[in-house]
């Protein structure tokens, strides 16, 4: 995680009310020079001055097609971020309003952990790997995977990379989520012990030889810390409350929770089939407690939706993003200063880009992502 130095005294203790009217002052003042990007996970004070909101897929593409701006600030986590300045010309400047707002699951795959790891599987199985990536991981993983043949993937198309990588090669390496690349793999049609656990903490990673040969898909020992609190007693505890509640769960949760579950997806797959759904219908969400509370909200009077979990489930460090260091980047950008921007070096870029370009150019991935 990246150190974000306190705010200036000047950012303490302004009201919700008088920031909301200095961002939109900033905003205005900066005009087209600026474009903010904001995640669904966002609270909605932030959510509120987002030019665009999306997933993490949706964001990608959109920060592509900002080639007139000269900033994006993105209001979202670091790798997001970084995916945005990948995708991005040189003229645009990506702007993260707290550095300090990494994803736990991302900071679970090092570079060096995944060489090593590379570097014990290969020595050991004849079997050509290819390495994809979630795109919750850090530009230099998404990197190792443009530079070794592999690809980017987001929980919406997950599937579709990795149907494209089996015909590149016999063995997948995915990293760095385990419940995605296991819930995925699984829908499928492969059995749960064709998948490896792959332990970059544990001695060889955990693995023998022979499992190293056996195994098709090798799982990284990572996951997200907002994803893993659903569990499947919450599944059983909604249905023994109200059996018409319908459950949908992001595929970051545990497979155990998306058997029970009655449909997984990603974030604008869930979105979209509450808003589709009839009239009176009841939903039981399980992922990030904003969107949900947002969904909630818009669809008040049509639908009931609520929470999977009891207790708040929220991704903390996206919280870090709120309007005090929204304002802190606006205000040094109006006073033609750059802070708080987000760069991947030329090497990491120029293979980060060809792992997220193979992702973007596969057919029917113009679509929805995390
Ligand atoms: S919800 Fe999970 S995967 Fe998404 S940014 Fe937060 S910690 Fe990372």
């Amino acid at each position: 995680m990246l150190y974000q130095p306190p705010l200036p005294p000047q950012y303490q203790g302004l009201s919700i009310e008088a920031l909301k009217l200095r961002v939109a002052e900033r905003k205005r003042q900066l005009g087209s020079r600026l474009v903010i990007l904001g995640h669904h996970y966002q609270e909605d004070d932030v959510i509120a001055f987002a030019d665009f909101t999306g997933d993490s897929l949706k964001l990608s593409q959109l920060a592509a097609e900002q080639a007139t701006c000269e900033f994006v600030v993105f209001c979202g986590v670091h790798f997001m971020a970084e995916s945005a300045d990948i995708l991005t010309e040189d003229n645009v400047k990506v702007i993260l309003p707290d550095l300090s707002a990494g994803c736990s699951m991302a900071d679970m795959a090092t570079l060096e952990q995944l060489e090593e790891a590379w570097e014990i599987v290969t020595g050991v199985t004849a079997a050509r790997v290819i390495p994809i990536t979630y795109v919750n991981s850090s530009a230099d993983i998404k990197s190792f995977c443009g530079l070794h043949g592999g690809a980017c993937c987001t929980s919406s198309n997950a599937a579709r990379v990795l149907s494209w990588a089996l015909d590149q090669g016999e063995k997948i390496m995915f990293l760095p989520d385990q419940h995605l690349g296991r819930n995925t793999a699984y829908a499928m049609g492969f059995p749960l012990d064709s998948m490896a656990v792959v332990d970059p903490n544990k001695p060889r990673l955990g693995l023998r030889d022979d499992g190293i040969r056996d195994a098709r898909f090798f799982l990284w020992k990572g996951h997200c810390s907002v994803h893993t609190l659903f569990s499947p007693e919450q599944c059983d505890e909604i249905r023994r409350i109200d059996p018409e509640f319908r459950i949908i769960v992001h595929p970051e949760c545990d497979w155990a929770v998306v058997q029970k579950a009655d449909l997984s997806g990603s974030t604008e797959a869930i979105i979209r089939t509450v808003r589709q759904s009839p009239e009176g219908s009841k939903w039981a969400v399980g992922t990030e407690i904003h969107l949900v509370s947002r969904l909630a909200q818009e669809q008040a009077g049509k639908r009931v939706v609520r929470s999977l979990a009891g207790i708040q489930c929220l991704c903390t460090t996206m919280y870090r993003i709120d309007l005090p260091h929204l304002l802190y980047a606006l205000d040094e950008l109006a006073a033609g200063r750059v802070v708080n921007q987000v760069r991947v070096d030329d090497h990491t870029r120029r293979w980060s880009r060809v792992a997220l370009q193979r992702m973007l150019s596969l057919p029917a991935l113009r679509a929805a992502g995390s």
